[in-house]
């Protein structure tokens, strides 16, 4: 196999991801302005009974949304990087992060054993 031929399997592999997170992307976007628009429509109905459901479901929500976010986020940080050409190197080592692993963890920054590092220097 020339590298070449290895760079274009490369290629293939990364327009692939692009187009998943793309993908991915688009669903957040969409999710998210559903739990905006419920978050205003619930605002006009406010009874005193309903107060305790209707706060703990407010937490649940923006949980929820917080974690959508934060992945919309990342997603978007990824497809900038994809763009610029430095996506999938290890921040750490700065060699490349397995394609296999990518596909399994598109928002993946480290490679795996960067990562665990990362994790035992954390814990
Ligand atoms: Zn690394």
């Amino acid at each position: 196999v020339s590298g070449e031929e290895k760079n274009k399997k490369m290629t293939t592999e990364l327009e692939k991801i692009k187009a998943d997170l793309q993908e991915r992307k688009q669903k957040l976007e969409q999710d998210m302005n559903v739990l905006n628009k419920e978050k205003f429509s619930d605002d006009q109905v406010q009874d005193v009974g309903d107060q305790a459901l209707s706060s703990t479901m407010e937490t649940l929500r923006s949980s929820l949304q917080d974690s959508k976010f934060e992945e919309y986020r990342m997603i978007v940080k990824a497809l900038g990087m994809i763009e610029e050409g430095t996506y999938g190197i290890c921040v750490d080592c700065q060699l490349p992060i397995s394609t296999r692993r990518l596909q399994s963890y598109p928002n993946a920054t480290r490679c795996l054993g960067c990562q665990e590092l990362f994790e035992e220097r954390r814990s």
